[in-house]
């Protein structure tokens, strides 16, 4: 057994006791213990974990333990910025150097550097060849230096920037000061290079779980992605929701769609002056914009950690750009959904982008067959019908544990089929003989639907048998049968401006039946927002989260910030299903470090204290503690409740066969009321208190249920008021 030296455990415990100290955080995330000592111990580094996994904290920690400055390079402003908000509100001295700054503002903060008073500074790359920079960190002898996004600076990579060649020479510069490279996506190949380009020597390689558990993925065909869209964001009201769109224009007309149906949405891309990037950015960052719609080449500065939904108005060209903007959603570690809408279309367009950019690159033919592979692995992943997770797993080298993940839709089994698929494969097939494979989708689908155009009456293929074969269709979902016959190979697309639809052999063994097809449409029952996330909601009181998110926003408000570095929304969670109600509860709440407690424990508590006496719920409750990280299963003792209830099971049967509280079952009662509208809840209040609390309830309005509590002289208890006030809401009569 291997054995543990006295200065380890000391070393473990300082990190520990830094980590709670600072952040508020009682554990570490695999791998962030090693990342830690190897910064710690200065040596090299290469630390790959995927968003969210705690990359920050890693390059954090080790400058505040050996009372250190270290360098972070970092590639935009507005991310250096985040960290640095976030930080400062921790009581950790940092903060960034970049040019939107005064020289005024550089040279004062120089001045603090110089007197060695801040433990991180971040800088841009292009700042590690400014010499008078570089005489200011030799000066204080900085001994580590982090590469955030370090993929950057690989050819292999999908983002490489210039610029951070230029880190290449850090090591002779600073030849005693370890690198740490940090990434969230690299391959073997861009591994490889990242440790080459930055001389990296005999680095610790730690390289973290790439399956995002809380992440739901759903792989939908394209139909009509703007009312698509919509129903995703509306499913996500008030919270920040991310789409990535192909063009500009593409960016602009969604965000219109978006605000049009009363959606607080803007566009953002690389079109706009820095200042209305600036303007957007920070109105996100803010809370007072929900949606920002980007182009998937200028979607990087935009971050918020508890983004609960990423949209993909259209397939992005790679894995590796999939991942990463998909990992933007729930960076925090809770529940979040990430949605791509996907037609074979896509993969034209970006095959003329492709071109046309190979088109000025010194060897475009190698730029082509690259790029080329890179699109056809994401066109497999999209359109093919294999576990989300499985499949990403599996592209980044890991392999996936689980035969089923529960949290995307093929998994969730949320892929509708078409009937009688193989038959409307002919019928659509027949067509493009017909048309003796001379015309485009467009045209092909018109026929089928047996419309009316100049075309048709021209070529007179009114006349075909399969003019109106189709008829009873919808012209945007036949066009999504036709690329999903195309995907499959069955039907053949060609390349260029004007594509037209052409026979293959597989198309004809389609049309003498020798073969089948499967054809997927979305589905037409809404998804359900239960299967996302039922236990990281687990025993949380949404009213309070809710408030404490206002108050919480104020707070921000006032101090300049992005609400997100106030408290985390798992912290926020976490105090809404713990209710602390002395300071000393709610310093074990995770993300409450020792500045924050003292900065805004006496805030939070008092709201907290406030709302659990206006709705009688008890303080420090304990009985549900927190989930140890969230997965989108349905807990099972939620769904146990479920069922019971629906068989009208009482709440005190329910109490006894699973072992919870009364607060505990009610709330899962309140919610089964919700969720499932029952015409009436005679099983669990009786008629007559109904018909009282919902008289006391029209009287004082909906809200807090203390003024009705009261109405009723405390003659009813707050758990069945709850639940009344529930049952009137689904039916459209709370107030
Ligand atoms: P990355 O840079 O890898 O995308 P971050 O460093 O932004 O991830 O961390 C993601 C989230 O996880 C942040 O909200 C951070 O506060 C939180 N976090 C990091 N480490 C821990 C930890 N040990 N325990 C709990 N939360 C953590």
């Amino acid at each position: 057994m291997a054995t543990v030296s006295a200065r380890e455990i000391s070393t473990n415990d300082r990190i520990i006791e830094t980590v709670k100290r600072y952040w508020g955080f009682d554990a570490l995330r695999p791998h962030q213990e090693q990342a830690i000592l190897a910064g710690l111990q200065q040596r090299d580094s290469l630390v790959v974990l995927p968003t969210g996994g705690g990359k920050s904290l890693c390059y954090q920690a080790p400058a505040a333990i050996a009372a250190r400055t270290d360098v972070v390079v970092s590639p935009l402003i507005s991310l250096m910025k985040d960290q640095v908000d976030g930080l400062r509100q921790c009581g950790y001295p940092a903060t960034a150097l970049h040019s939107g700054m005064t020289a005024a503002q550089q040279r004062k903060e120089e001045e603090t550097i110089a007197a060695g008073k801040y433990r991180l500074v971040f800088a841009a790359p292009e700042r590690m060849v400014n010499s008078w920079f570089l005489r200011l960190i030799e000066r204080i002898n900085v001994r580590a230096f982090a590469i955030d996004e370090a993929h950057c600076i690989s050819h292999w990579g999908h983002d490489f920037r210039p610029e951070y060649r230029q880190l290449a020479l850090l090591k002779d510069r600073f030849p005693k000061a370890s690198i740490h490279a940090y990434t969230a996506t690299a391959t073997e190949r861009v591994r490889l290079d990242i440790v080459e380009q930055l001389r990296l020597q005999n680095p610790a390689i730690l390289v973290g779980d790439f399956d995002r558990p809380n992440l739901v993925f759903r792989v939908v065909p394209r139909v009509d992605v703007y009312s698509q869209a919509l129903d995703v964001v509306r499913r996500h009201k008030n919270q920040a929701v991310i789409i990535y769109c192909i063009s500009r224009r593409d960016t602009e007309e969604m965000a219109a769609h978006l605000r049009q149906h009363g959606c607080k949405a803007e566009h953002y891309h690389a079109g706009m002056t820095p200042d209305e990037r600036r303007r957007t950015q920070e109105a996100f960052s803010e809370e007072k914009l929900d949606v920002i719609v980007a182009t998937v080449a200028f979607g990087m500065g935009i971050d918020r950690s508890d983004v609960r939904c990423v949209i993909h108005a259209a397939m992005p060209k790679s894995i590796e750009h999939y991942q990463q903007e998909a990992g933007r959603a729930g960076r925090d570690g809770l529940e979040a959904e990430c949605v791509l809408f996907y037609s074979a279309a896509d993969v034209m367009r970006w095959e003329s982008l492709i071109e046309k950019s190979a088109a000025e690159a010194e060897n475009p033919e190698e730029v082509i067959e690259a790029s080329g592979e890179l699109l056809g692995h994401m066109q497999r992943l999209a359109s093919g019908a294999r576990c989300r997770h499985r499949a990403l797993s599996e592209y980044f080298g890991q392999a996936y544990p689980r035969d089923n993940c529960n949290a995307c839709d093929v998994c969730l089994g949320e892929m509708e089929e078409v009937a009688e698929a193989t038959v409307l494969a002919q019928k659509i097939l027949s067509c493009v003989a017909r048309v003796d494979q001379r015309f485009g989708a467009g045209h092909v689908t018109d026929v089928l639907l047996g419309a009316n155009t100049d075309m048709i009456r021209r070529c007179r293929h009114d006349q075909l048998s399969t003019y109106g074969l189709l008829k009873e269709s919808d012209k945007k979902e036949l066009t999504n049968l036709v690329h999903q016959l195309v995907d499959q190979g069955v039907l053949v697309r060609t390349p260029g401006d004007r594509p037209i639809l052409q026979l293959n052999e597989a198309s004809w063994e389609v049309m003498r039946g020798q073969r089948a097809v499967r054809l997927c449409k979305p589905r037409s029952k809404p998804v359900k927002r239960a299967r996302i996330d039922e236990v990281s909601w687990e025993g949380v009181d949404a009213e309070l989260f809710e408030s404490l998110r206002q108050l919480r926003h104020g707070i921000a408000k006032e101090r300049g910030v992005p609400a997100f570095v106030i408290f985390g929304d798992a912290a926020v969670r976490e105090m809404a299903r713990r209710r602390p109600g002395t300071l000393a509860a709610f310093s074990c709440v995770p993300g409450v470090g020792q500045r924050k407690l003292a900065d805004l424990g006496d805030r939070f508590v008092a709201q907290i204290r406030a709302h659990c006496e206006a709705n009688g719920l008890s303080l420090d409750e304990t009985m549900t503690s927190a989930p140890p990280r969230p997965t989108s299963k349905i807990s099972p003792s939620r769904l146990a409740a479920q069922e019971m209830f629906r068989q009208g099971a009482s709440i005190e049967t329910v109490m006894a066969a699973l072992g919870r509280a009364r607060s505990t079952t009610s709330e899962y009662l309140a919610e089964f009321i919700m969720q499932t509208a029952p015409a009436s809840i005679e099983a669990w209040v009786d008629r007559q208190t109904y018909a009282r609390v919902a008289n006391a309830v029209r009287q004082v309005g909906a809200g807090p249920l203390k003024p009705v509590f009261e109405k009723l002289d405390g003659q009813v208890p707050y758990d069945t008021i709850r639940l009344v006030a529930r049952h009137l809401e689904t039916v459209g009569d709370a107030t």
